[in-house]
């Protein structure tokens, strides 16, 4: 893929007439769909209703094509698995992401998702003005070898213009601690941080409560919301933006916020987004829904028509020009973090997320119910290993800050809270202790 030329042309992709963008989204789906069902046992039936008999696609049955859910995934993935996905899309690479509806999925992911991605960022980093001559760190949120605040070679803006030549880049291992990644924020002079969403305030707390203001000038938040108010105390403390990417590990980048309106522009020329109702049908402007992607560079694992359980609401068009669809915003993606009383930060889904394989766990909810007591339930009806219980208890108590008091609690069933959102890592510290 040419990089630089896909950039420029994402430039001007932003204000084609509707259209030509959906004429452009069409032909992406149809390598997609051909591909799939050419070369995933999954899909050899499950796209026939859009399939005409000479080959052709009929769009007006796009949503006779089932919702493909996380357990869907989950249960056939062997016969997802392209036997043969485009060599230029590669190297690939398995990935395993736990998201809100607490099924752990793995799926293979491709080069070609990624540089989509990195071009769609870019495009977004200019919408909001990001100066690509300054500092960068990036807080990985996948495992690497790496243990310690390193330096990239190469620029994080697009490397033939000359101002990206002159930035820096840094990325910080995982798990990292909200109090290392400060000392990273700190020792590297960051002026643009992406980070998950819920640590931004926390370090702001760092930062505030140790009385060493620094100065930033951006945070990318990835995976959550953030609150007004949050805005307001960061950019008290750090004199720092944030700038939201909705992004999934196995979609890639989805959405971005727009400089001038008050919602998020999908990468139409990425992905299909729909947001869609119980029924599977698209809502209307102004209502709340599933969403569900069809990422075109997942030719590797093909996710045609993907809930992975996200709930968003839909926008309504631009005033900004931009002819790009719209999401007003997202409303069902909070991961809780757990908290030590000296302060330190913990999310669930990047320390204990592996421990399942001790026993054999499938589905669970992890709840922090105290300053250090934690409870795993675990649903009934599962053949767990129970001769490796002990193991696991002590493994979660070491994952969890290394001193948690570990309860593990089996149950009739996993239960949604009061929003009906199921969360696999929890808090239900009253907020006065959180
Ligand atoms: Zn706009």
């Amino acid at each position: 893929m040419n990089q630089r030329a896909h950039y420029e042309m994402l430039l001007e992709s932003q204000y084609w007439p509707g259209q030509r963008l959906v004429d452009w989204q069409r032909r992406q789906l149809v390598d997609l769909l051909i591909g799939a069902r050419a070369h995933s046992p999954f899909y050899r039936f499950r796209l026939n209703s859009v399939f005409s008999a000479s080959g052709g696609i009929n769009w007006d049955r796009w949503n006779d094509i089932p919702i493909l859910g996380r357990a869907d995934v989950t249960a056939h993935h062997a016969k997802i698995l392209s036997a043969n996905p485009p060599a230029a899309h590669g190297p690939f690479k398995d990935m395993m992401t736990s998201g809100s509806t607490g099924d752990p999925v793995t799926v293979r992911t491709t080069t070609y998702l990624v540089q989509l991605a990195t071009a769609a960022i870019w495009r977004a980093s200019l919408w909001q003005g990001v100066d690509w001559s300054k500092t960068y760190l990036n807080q990985l949120y996948v495992d690497t070898p790496l243990t310690a605040i390193t330096k990239l070679p190469g620029s994080w803006g697009p490397p033939w213009l000359r101002s990206a030549q002159r930035g820096r880049q840094y990325v910080s291992p995982r798990p990292f601690s909200a109090h290392e990644l400060f000392e990273g924020m700190v020792s590297t002079k960051a002026d643009y941080v992406t980070v998950a969403a819920g640590l931004i305030v926390e370090l702001a707390r760092i930062s505030d409560a140790a009385g060493r203001p620094i100065r930033v000038k951006g945070f990318f938040a990835r995976g959550g919301t953030v609150e007004p108010y949050e805005r307001d105390y960061v950019r008290e403390v750090f004199g720092a933006d944030i700038f939201g990417l909705y992004s999934s590990k196995e979609s890639g980048s989805l959405a971005h916020p727009c400089p001038e309106g008050p919602g998020l522009h999908v990468n139409d020329e990425h992905v299909l987004v729909e947001i869609v109702d119980d029924q599977g049908w698209p809502v209307a402007p102004g209502e709340e829904g599933r969403v569900v992607v069809t990422p075109f560079g997942s030719t590797a694992f093909p996710l045609i028509r993907y809930d992975q359980g996200d709930r968003a609401v839909r926008g309504a068009p631009c005033a900004c020009g931009r002819s790009l669809s719209v999401i007003e915003r997202i409303s069902g993606r909070t991961i809780d973090l757990f908290r030590h009383p000296d302060g330190r930060v913990r999310f669930g889904q990047d320390q204990v997320a592996k421990l399942r394989t001790i026993i054999g766990a499938k589905r669970w909810q992890v709840a922090q119910i105290g300053p250090t007591a934690y409870e795993v339930r675990l649903p009934q009806g599962i053949d767990y290993d129970l001769t490796r219980l002990e193991d696991f208890r002590l493994a979660m108590a070491e994952g969890l800050f290394g001193d948690a008091d570990v309860t593990i609690r089996f149950v009739d069933a996993l239960v949604a809270n009061a929003a009906g959102k199921f969360k696999e890592y929890v808090s239900e510290l009253p907020p006065a202790a959180a």
